[in-house]
């Protein structure tokens, strides 16, 4: 651990003998050495983000063991949004100050290249200044395969159509033996890595995710870490890693070992020990709640992500943790660090440095605004 601390490189090995033994707090107090080291004098800020995850369709055909959200193709409660939809979804975001979209959805058979490109053109004719993190690794695959194109052609067209970055969704868990089991039908964690390395050498940026807690053994959990950090030592196009827990509601998996709090935070210490390549780290406050959250500040993570204005997948399966941008900002203050919120590139758009630098209350400003997953309290 000292050695990670020192700012020295540690191997699979050494993280794994980490997770599983040191002291718990001992290794939050590494974590937050190293987080500290790495942001020099900004280490008392810690950030957020404005943004909505538009999820444009539940139709799917990988049928992920996991997912609550997904219905197969020609279910009567598929349902697929229009590019006007998706538009209005966009205005409403750009309103409130959101400076990012998601735009999340099924593997549906009947969506091709051409109707990504013209989603991401309209947005970007309509809110040029509008951030399109959106997508990821397995939408890549599946539109290749729909479209008869390369990886390289889809990532081309949606970067030249308006797409920003690429979400870090779909990695779910990269190992092979236990991402078979949860989704079979999707692809294998070494072409999830091959699509995010070729869109890192044609300059589009993405995140990575793991989602903990399917009954992966803690072998795997590292096993994880170590394939990602091995495609960033090649491209350093990951800004981001974001691990999360599986919920367990309305999928097949109901019932499985989840992942417990302390054992998320002991990961997301050991990430932000291991990834010495991976300049942000992100607490899961959407499936751990704010009290996690604000742990996760103390646990080398850097940021606790978004007033996620709307979030329809993870949502469907049980996460049920909501809170406004008052609340977000006081969860950090609370934590002993300066709220600032971020945009894409990690950049601050507004430090709050006391009460004093925080916008007036606005209702509509808060996490599941607009989500059918979750009940929203109506709003005035
Ligand atoms: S997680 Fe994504 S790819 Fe898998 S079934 Fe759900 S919508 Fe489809």
């Amino acid at each position: 651990m000292q050695r990670a601390v020192a700012g020295e490189r540690i191997d699979a090995t050494e993280a794994l003998a980490l997770y599983t033994r040191a002291p718990l707090h001992a290794l939050g107090r590494a974590a937050d050495a190293v987080r500290r080291r790495r942001f020099g004098e900004n280490a008392a800020i810690a950030t957020y983000l404005i943004d909505r995850n538009i999820n444009y369709t539940n139709v799917c055909v990988t049928a992920c063991r996991f997912c609550a959200f997904y219905r197969p193709p020609k279910h009567e409660e598929g349902w697929t949004h229009s590019i006007e939809e998706i538009l209005r979804r966009c205005g409403e975001a750009v309103d409130l100050g959101a400076t990012q979209i998601m735009l999340q959805g099924g593997h549906h058979p009947d969506l091709g290249i051409e109707w990504y490109e013209a989603v991401f053109r309209a947005i970007k004719q309509a809110y040029p200044n509008l951030v399109l993190h959106s997508l990821g690794g397995s939408e890549v695959v599946h539109i290749a395969r729909t479209s008869g194109l390369t990886f390289a052609e889809v990532i081309r067209r949606l970067r030249d159509a308006g797409l920003d970055s690429f979400a870090g969704a779909g990695a779910e868990i990269l190992v092979d033996r236990q991402r078979r089991l949860i989704a079979p039908l999707k692809e294998s964690g070494a072409t999830w890595l091959e699509v995010m390395e070729t869109a890192h050498r044609l300059g589009v940026q993405s995140t990575a995710t793991f989602m903990m807690g399917t009954g992966e053994t803690n072998a795997e959990r590292i096993e994880h870490l170590r394939l990602i950090r091995q495609v960033q030592d090649r491209t350093g196009g990951f800004r981001a890693f974001i691990p999360w827990t599986y919920q367990p509601e309305n999928n097949h998996l109901r019932g499985r070992t989840l992942a417990t709090p302390v054992e998320y935070l002991r990961l997301l210490a050991v990430a932000r020990l291991f990834l010495d390549n991976i300049a942000h780290l992100q607490v899961s406050q959407l499936t751990l709640g704010k009290e996690v959250g604000q742990l996760g500040l103390h646990f080398g993570a850097d940021d606790l992500g978004s007033v996620m204005l709307e979030e329809n997948v993870v949502s469907s399966a049980g996460a049920r943790h909501q809170w406004n941008l008052a609340e977000m900002i006081h969860l950090i203050r609370t934590a002993g660090r300066i709220p600032a919120q971020r945009d894409t590139l990690y950049r601050y758009v507004r430090i709050h440095w006391t009460p004093d630098d925080d916008p007036p209350f606005d209702p509509r400003l808060r996490s599941h605004f607009s989500s059918i997953a979750v009940e929203s309290p109506s709003v005035a």
